[in-house]
């Protein structure tokens, strides 16, 4: 990439800007929204798009807990469910599985505290 010299601090400002429209608007074309998505879970996960689609493809897109499919989840997607001690992913799941596992501090303990204390009833 070339460096690129501006006569005036106003014309590299308005270069700046820009570039910052051109990429908001790539960022709301499909292309740039699948984009984003690969570099979020790159990010936040290690793996890519293609990744995140073959792992969906091999639960049945479908969460791997309540089986529950994909497409009846908020986004039409499920989430990435990883330890957060090893960073190992464990598998995809829905909203509600995700969201229950995580406020059980992700701890089987827990969780079969819970599944003897419903048992009770
Ligand atoms: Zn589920």
């Amino acid at each position: 990439m070339g460096f690129v010299k501006y006569n005036s601090k106003e014309e590299r400002d308005a270069a700046r800007k820009v570039a910052y429209g051109k990429k908001m608007e790539f960022l709301r074309t499909p292309e740039g929204k699948l984009w984003k998505r690969n570099e979020q879970l790159k990010h936040l996960y290690g793996i890519t798009l293609d990744d995140f689609n073959s792992l969906s493809a091999s639960q049945g897109h479908c969460c791997k807990v309540c089986t529950r499919p994909a497409s009846l989840n908020r986004h039409g997607s499920l989430y990435v469910d990883h330890c957060h001690s090893t960073g190992r992913i464990r598998g995809l799941l829905c909203t509600n599985c995700n969201t229950a596992i995580g406020l059980l501090r992700d701890c089987p303990e827990r969780l079969n505290a819970a599944i003897n204390y419903l048992k009770e009833d």
